[in-house]
């Protein structure tokens, strides 16, 4: 972790069926907010390993800016060190948190965001509409465990939301045929739309929606960010990580560019990723 920045829980409360929402005060001044939607924090939530990203915390979306602080939402999905954090989470906590990092993006000249994801991506989601103002236009796709998790998603924007049911750990995604029959149904996934097409979910399945987009829908580069969020097997991806050698672990860290598109950087990453067995 980078900076950190001490803070104290102050508020919990559920945020739907799965999901818990913690309040967080700062202690000091010195953290600021990106401004972007989908803006994240490495949370100290008291792991004991490393993630394959080489964190002891897990990472969490600043789900509101606060006077003090910010809220954070997490999907309590089973017993990683991250959801018993938030499961235990109560008033006068303490943890560390990083300096927010974002990825959401959408280039000057791109017209409807579409944006996908699973319960970990909502929390952006819900940021991302409730921060538009009434000349954007969003195409959202939420996949839940149940339609019990779906919510009212407050806009100033035009919004179209679609909840699908699946994924997270407890089905199988149906987030790229959800994807897939948005480009047979609307012209938003034409590589001469501009839309900007933001999606978050599972890693492995993000991976086949970002060759979806890129091969057969042939998007620009510059208008889409996929981002995996979680791993279904973290201990596969960790051993996978760990049997790198020294010269697979340089080369992902040159390929990793910040003068051009991330997506660009994932051209090159992704075969790279394949031989080393993930
Ligand atoms: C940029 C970014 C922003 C994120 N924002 C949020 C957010 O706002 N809210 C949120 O809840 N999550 C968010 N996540 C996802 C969260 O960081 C992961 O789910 C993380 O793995 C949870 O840590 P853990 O310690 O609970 O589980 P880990 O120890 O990391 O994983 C252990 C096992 O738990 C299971 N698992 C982990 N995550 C999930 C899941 N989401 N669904 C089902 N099973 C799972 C897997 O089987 C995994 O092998 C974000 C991730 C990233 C990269």
């Amino acid at each position: 972790m980078e900076t950190v920045h001490a803070a104290t829980v102050t508020a919990v409360e559920q945020a739907g069926p799965r999901m818990v929402r913690i309040r967080l005060r700062l202690d000091e001044p010195g953290w600021s907010s990106t401004g972007r939607p989908d803006e994240f924090v490495h949370v100290e939530v008291g792991a004991l390993t490393d993630d394959p990203d080489g964190h002891r915390s897990r990472h969490y979306t600043v789900s509101a800016v606060t006077a003090d602080g910010f809220e954070l939402e997490a999907f309590l999905h089973g017993d990683g060190p991250g959801a018993t954090w938030a499961r235990a989470a109560a008033p006068g906590a303490r943890t560390r948190i990083s300096d927010p990092k974002a990825y959401y993006g959408p280039p000057a000249d791109s017209g409807v965001r579409v944006m996908a994801g699973d319960l970990t991506a909502l929390p952006a989601i819900a940021r991302a509409l409730a921060e538009a103002g009434p000349d954007e236009e969003f195409r959202v796709i939420v996949e839940v465990p149940s339609l019990d998790d779906a919510r009212d998603l407050p806009t100033a924007a035009v919004a179209q939301v679609d909840w699908v049911v699946g994924g997270n750990g407890i089905g199988a995604s149906v987030l790229k045929d959800a994807l897939s029959g948005l480009a047979a149904t609307t012209d938003l996934l034409e590589p001469d739309a501009r839309s900007y097409v933001w999606v978050a979910c599972e890693s492995v399945h993000s991976r086949r929606i970002r060759q979806l987009l890129r091969r057969e829908f042939a998007l620009p580069l510059t208008h889409y960010r996929i981002v995996g969020y979680w791993h279904a097997d973290l201990d596969r991806a960790m051993r996978v990580w760990e049997a790198a050698t020294e010269e697979q672990r340089a080369e992902y860290a040159s390929l990793w560019r910040e003068d051009r598109p991330d997506e660009e950087n994932w051209l090159e990453i992704e075969p790279l990723l394949q031989r080393m067995g993930y």
